[in-house]
């Protein structure tokens, strides 16, 4: 007889516990309504696209290759994509070779893998507070002891590092211009970082898939580009081309690269060869040179509309980051506020957040919330933040006053 509920078949029970529910996922539900703007999701901005180029790039790719680009290829990826990223990486002080760079099916899978590789039940994986939710998702099914470091606004604190390191397997970091906190490692603390690691055993897992969306000035290297040896640096195409392609890529030590290669076969066998081909064809016709300045011209005016709306509306107590490139802003509301608790009255409102408490691995944070200004244009952007500007300001002054809520401001939809 077929099992009549998920928890009587076998095992099953015990691995949902494990696979924490992604709260963007469940969120991006809500905020499908027509009448909700999302500034949930860090969606890349749809118009920026390039379409034309790529189907120029899947044209000539269909006629000049077809048998190569529509069979099996490499687990590790063509070896003229993986020549491109090693000689990008070279540009930005990485020294990888070509056979050290395994293309991935999106970061994503990079972050799985190394989990799969790296971490055993109790491994101690460390991780900057806040956090990528994927990442801390990823490695949760590996059952590892996940310890949260303190971070300020030079990114994580060296003496809480220091504490943690002894025994830690991984260090999972973003260097440049963080999800969610929008912020980026200083130099001077970078360096001591490096310096903290370099001595250590723990692996450095370095994701930066938005070091190359800068708004002024080209970002400090990361910490690799530092000398830590023991470490992997993970790059992605999602966010400077299109995350419909599924294209990234880990690049590290030939020994654990060859491992990652190894449980990539078992996942999917290889990255698809077909758009690994017409990236490829698209990259060497110059399509992220054409489109990056484009890019980030449109995202530093929707930071400066958020930055801008959130010093008009916000009610004294709200703190938030400045980001000088990525795509997220994060906002600290004064203590005993809870961020989930307001979500519904913002979705009824029309305006929705990722709450901050999913990010955090340790120490409760439910006064912070994560604000993406990627997707939605200036004028909307600003109108939403003036609405959750008005809900935080009666919510404090109701907590402030102790009066009772009006049924209005507790409607869910
Ligand atoms: N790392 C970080 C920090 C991210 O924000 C994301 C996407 N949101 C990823 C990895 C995964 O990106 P992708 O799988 O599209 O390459």
């Amino acid at each position: 007889m077929m099992p009549s509920s998920r928890s009587q078949l076998p095992g099953l029970a015990q691995r949902a516990e494990r696979l924490r529910s992604s709260a963007i996922r469940e969120l991006l539900h809500l905020t499908e309504r027509a009448d909700v703007v999302s500034l949930a999701g860090g969606l890349p901005d749809a118009a920026s696209f390039p379409a034309e180029a790529l189907r120029e790039a899947a044209d000539r790719v269909l006629r000049e290759r077809p048998r190569v680009a529509l069979q099996y290829g490499p687990t590790e990826g063509i070896a003229p994509l993986r020549e491109w990223v090693a000689a990008s990486l070279r540009k930005q002080g990485m020294d990888f070779t070509p056979a050290q760079v395994l293309i991935t099916s999106g970061s994503q899978q990079g972050l799985d893998l190394l989990g799969k590789v790296l971490i055993d039940p109790g491994s101690p994986v460390l991780v900057e507070r806040p956090s990528y939710l994927g990442a801390l998702q990823a490695f949760a099914l590996y059952g590892p002891r996940l310890v949260g470091i303190e971070a300020d606004d030079d990114g994580p604190l060296p003496e809480q590092l220091a504490a943690a390191l002894p025994g830690a397997r991984m260090a999972y970091l973003q260097p440049r211009f963080s999800n969610p906190a929008g912020r980026s490692i200083a130099p001077r603390r970078a360096d001591a970082l490096a310096a903290q690691l370099a001595a250590s055993s723990a692996w450095l897992v370095e994701d930066d898939p938005y070091g190359e969306l800068w708004f002024d000035t080209p970002p400090e290297p990361g910490l690799i580009a530092r000398g830590v040896a023991q470490g992997v640096h993970l790059g992605t195409f999602s966010k400077v081309l299109a995350p419909g392609l599924r294209l990234a890529w880990v690049a590290g030590p030939q020994v654990l690269i060859d491992k990652l290669a190894q449980a990539k076969q078992a996942a999917d066998l290889q990255t698809a060869s077909f758009n690994q081909w017409v990236l490829l064809q698209a990259l060497q016709a110059g399509v992220i040179e054409h489109g990056l300045p484009q890019l980030r011209q449109i995202y530093r005016t929707r930071r400066d509309a958020m930055l801008q709306a959130l010093a008009n509306h916000m009610p004294a107590g709200v703190s938030w980051t400045r980001p000088a490139g990525g795509l997220f802003v994060w906002l600290t509301l004064p203590a005993g506020m809870d961020a989930a608790n307001l979500l519904p009255q913002a979705v009824a409102r029309g305006v929705a957040y990722v709450p901050g408490a999913t990010f955090n691995v340790g120490a409760a944070a439910p006064n912070t919330l994560r604000l993406s200004f990627s997707n939605v244009e200036a004028t909307i952007l600003q109108d939403a933040v003036a609405r959750l500007g008005a809900l935080l300001s009666q919510a404090l002054e109701l907590e402030q006053t102790g009066a009772t809520p009006a049924p209005s401001l507790l409607r869910t939809t």
